[in-house]
């Protein structure tokens, strides 16, 4: 992730009681020329402590001619650094932008789709469907806190699209009590399976999405790798910081059991 964008906020507009949208200009964002990644990504670099800290981020319709680009953020109550920060955005703030990185945009060539997301995915499940052909079949599962957090997905005809509401943060707390929210991991499995290849983009809590809904696809389903793009977005109870540790150590632990 080389190049580092220079982003100034324009505007924010809520999309939803948990999710806003902070709108931002860009004197250069050759970055993103040429970046065909639905789900591409940055690090925002947040400065005023002691080191910057870092935060990924999906960058919605950059505009390199127009020098715009959107962040959707996730605004999950006073703990951290990016989330608080969307939430009292004002127009003027700047920030910078490492990227972007990226790698997955729905193949025109699978039989089928599924996508599936928390809210924080869902910046990245939305851009995957708007870059869906019309004629796409398949599932959008999506979790939200609530009915008032959906937003217009405005899906092709064949991709059915379900909310789930996510269990509460009382319910799921504890390192290895449960294995992730239940319900995105139990409306995945629950969707009738479709024949013929399907292409899948799962993102999300960590532990739903890599200990919940990973295995379902990979291992019971035999979706191959190179078809599945799967990945924890963040950590229930964990910083970005402490998230990374955790990744790390289950690419460890995995390749270890792997031999
Ligand atoms: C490739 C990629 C793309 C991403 N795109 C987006 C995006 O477009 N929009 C977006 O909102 N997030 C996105 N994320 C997730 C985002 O990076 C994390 O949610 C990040 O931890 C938020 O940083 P923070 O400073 O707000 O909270 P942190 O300091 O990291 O965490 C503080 C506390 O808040 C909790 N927390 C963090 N995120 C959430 C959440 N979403 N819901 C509830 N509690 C949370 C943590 O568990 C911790 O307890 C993406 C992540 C990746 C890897």
């Amino acid at each position: 992730m080389p190049s580092t964008t220079a982003l100034t906020v324009t505007s924010t507009e809520a999309l939803s009681p948990g999710l806003v949208r902070v709108h931002f200009r860009s004197d250069d964002l050759s970055a993103f020329a040429g970046s065909t990644a639905t789900d591409r990504y940055v690090k925002l670099v947040f400065e005023g402590g002691e080191a910057p800290v870092l935060r990924t981020y999906t960058a919605i319709d950059p505009d390199v001619e127009a020098g715009t680009v959107a962040i959707d953020f996730v605004v999950h109550g006073d703990e951290g650094v990016a989330g608080p920060w969307a939430a009292r955005a004002t127009p003027g703030e700047t920030l910078a932008a490492r990227g972007p990185g990226g790698g997955y945009a729905p193949d025109p060539s699978a039989a089928w789709h599924l996508l599936v997301g928390d809210q924080s995915a869902l910046p990245a499940v939305a851009a995957a469907v708007a870059a869906l052909g019309a004629t796409a079949v398949g599932y959008v599962v999506v979790e939200v806190p609530g009915r008032e957090h959906e937003i217009d997905l405005r899906a092709p005809a064949g991709m059915e699209v379900s909310w789930v509401y996510a269990a509460s943060a009382e319910e799921t707390v504890g390192d290895d009590a449960v294995a992730g929210s239940p319900t995105l991991v139990d409306a995945v499995r629950a969707l009738p399976w479709r024949p013929g290849r399907v292409q899948a983009f799962v993102h999300g809590e960590a532990r739903a999405v890599m200990h919940g809904i990973r295995p379902y696809l990979l291992t019971e389903r035999g979706v191959p790798r190179a078809d599945a793009s799967i990945s924890g977005y963040w950590r229930r109870g964990r910083s970005e910081e402490s998230f990374r540790v955790w990744k790390s150590e289950l690419a460890t632990a995995e390749s270890a059991a792997a031999g």
